[in-house]
């Protein structure tokens, strides 16, 4: 079977100058298309049906052919397209090539993938229909049961009937999405039809539907489609004998298990009554499938969200009892307030000036900011260095009482009883926190309560997907099931900000991945790699760069 790609790329376009060659990340628009016309298996030949000398030879150097120029006739503003196929397979078959399906590639779809193109053709084939057009499902709020026609001022259903108003009642409806990909028998197009009498759906996700109609969605796509190159000028390194004075992480590793190491030796594992079941985190469905297990505890991934988490986990007082205990304190104090100072410095001097880039305050007055869990207070020293205003809320008592030793105002009390108002803060930390949560979504929920409207919340979470859990799997020392409840990646943590009423602006890593795998090889595997010592600083920016870092940085503001 015969089957001819064209895309169509016409000189002039009205919305967007030159709109086929607009560039987009540093390539032109058509490039995109090029990219999923040339990787589809399903196509035996690639053409541009185009009048313009300059897209024609764009078009070769992308590699596509441009076996004819298209008449001038046929590329006017208001020049439907099935003329123009019908041309191209005419054309085509005076060069000697008879084309049984033609498979339209409009330029203006650049998200349509290889894959997308071949399951058109597979469909059409299969099927034996006329055509096959790509289509998206229409969002719920445009639903025609759901949309309104004015009548004068007033509004009025656009069908017959009642309103419906609940999403799970709403018919799935859909519309063409360009469309992005269709597959159309030759004989079809020459018997004077675009689609024929038989039409079937290939229906495409909404990301990948994108038709750039305006110059702002070629904005949008282009700096969507940008490499996030980030500078090697700018990586910090970090002094980890100041970060982990003296044996401290050594005991933190040795000490991990400390709240069930009783359980354990009594019964040899964790009695199942001590243990609840709980609904995802993030979007509260109830299928998961294991993931791994580690300190006799599962870790599973929802399969509606992709949230990895502990499950069953106990019960809130037990958490409670936990980080109240001795066993804890004294891994705080050891690891927290030995190293408070260099923790200013380096951590807490960053992160202020991270926030500042996004903070929205008017000028003259001092930011406003709140530490949720900010333990020894490293970051609101910091802040207040800078001239904010800031506290601090913790229920570790060591880590509060040496934080207001410093003059720091920080408080020993939870979060859903701090006593300041609704939206009283421009900025709210919540640093290594909402892993340790049974149900972060409420923690975040009251964070963003006291945030102002436009104000920013500021996230550290372990990275799933990181460095770390890539080079030591389960034996990545952020994989602590006793303690570490969630597990976010750069997608999952986006969409839960998202649910959130939260927009997140800047999604980073960073880490001491390669730091703490040379530590895992020489502690525990015996293994010392000089080489790889000395080169480890420069591959963790690399890692940084690249989102895999271990500890995931976002920035997500409040919507108005
Ligand atoms: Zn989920």
């Amino acid at each position: 079977m015969n089957v001819l790609g064209v895309i169509p790329a016409r000189g002039g376009s009205k919305g967007i100058p030159n709109k086929n060659l607009a560039m987009a990340a540093g390539r032109p628009l058509l490039a995109y298309t090029a990219d999923s016309a040339k990787a589809a298996k399903q196509l035996t030949r690639i053409i541009v049906s185009t009048d313009d000398e300059t897209i024609a030879g764009t078009a070769r150097s992308l590699g596509l052919e441009v076996p004819f120029m298209r008449p001038a006739t046929l590329a006017g503003d208001d020049t439907p397209m099935l003329p123009v196929l019908q041309h191209a397979v005419k054309a085509m078959r005076e060069c000697g090539f008879a084309a049984d399906v033609v498979v339209l590639l409009q330029p203006t779809s650049p998200l349509r993938r290889a894959e997308h193109i071949d399951a058109a053709v597979n469909l059409l084939e299969r099927t034996g229909a006329d055509s096959v057009v790509s289509v998206v499902e229409v969002p719920h709020q445009f639903n025609p049961v759901s949309v309104l026609s004015l009548d004068g001022d007033r509004l009025r259903p656009f069908i017959d009937g009642p309103l419906v108003t609940r999403r799970q009642d709403k018919p799935k409806v859909f519309a063409r999405n360009g469309p992005a990909v269709v597959a159309v028998r030759a004989s079809v197009l020459e018997g004077g039809s675009l689609y024929g009498t038989d039409t079937r759906a290939l229906v495409m996700g909404g990301d990948a539907s994108l038709d750039i109609d305006s110059p702002s969605e070629l904005a949008q796509f282009a700096s969507s489609m940008r490499i996030p190159y980030r500078h090697a000028s700018e990586y910090q390194p970090v002094d980890i004998a100041q970060l982990r004075p003296g044996g401290s992480y050594k005991s933190l590793i040795e000490k991990r298990t400390h709240p069930i190491d009783d359980l354990v030796a009594r019964f040899g594992r964790i009695p199942d009554e001590l243990l609840t079941s709980r609904p995802c985190p993030t979007c509260g469905a109830t299928d998961a499938a294991l993931e791994l297990e580690k300190d006799h505890m599962c870790i599973v991934r929802c399969g509606s969200c992709d949230l990895v988490y502990v499950n069953p986990t106990f019960d809130e007082s037990h958490y409670k009892s936990v980080y109240a205990s001795q066993a804890y304190q004294d891994i705080v104090r050891d690891l927290g307030i030995n190293s408070h100072e260099y923790r200013v410095s380096r951590f807490g001097t960053e992160r202020v000036g991270m926030m500042s880039q996004f903070l929205r305050v008017p000028p003259g007055r001092a930011p406003r900011f709140l530490d949720v869990g900010c333990s020894t207070g490293f970051v609101v020293e910091a802040a207040k260095n800078a001239g904010w205003e800031a506290s601090g809320i913790d229920l570790n008592p060591s880590a509060i009482e040496y934080g207001r030793s410093r003059g720091l105002d920080l408080r020993t009390v939870a979060l859903e009883s701090t006593g300041f108002a609704p939206g009283s803060f421009d900025a709210v930390g919540l640093f290594d926190v909402v892993e340790h949560l049974l149900d972060p979504g409420r923690t975040v929920q009251q964070a963003v309560n006291l945030l102002a409207p436009g104000g920013i919340l500021f996230l550290y979470v372990p990275n799933y997907d990181s460095a770390s859990r890539m080079l030591m799997g389960a034996n990545a020392h952020f994989i602590w099931p006793t303690h570490h409840l969630n597990y976010y990646t750069p997608s999952t943590v986006r969409d839960f900000m998202q649910r959130h009423r939260l927009v997140p602006e800047l999604i980073v890593t960073e880490g001491l991945d390669l730091q703490d795998y040379l530590w895992y090889r020489r502690e525990v595997l015996n293994r010392h790699d000089e080489s790889l010592e000395e080169i480890a600083d420069l591959l963790q920016f690399f890692v940084n760069a690249g989102c895999y870092g271990k500890n995931l940085r976002v920035i997500a503001r409040r919507s108005a």
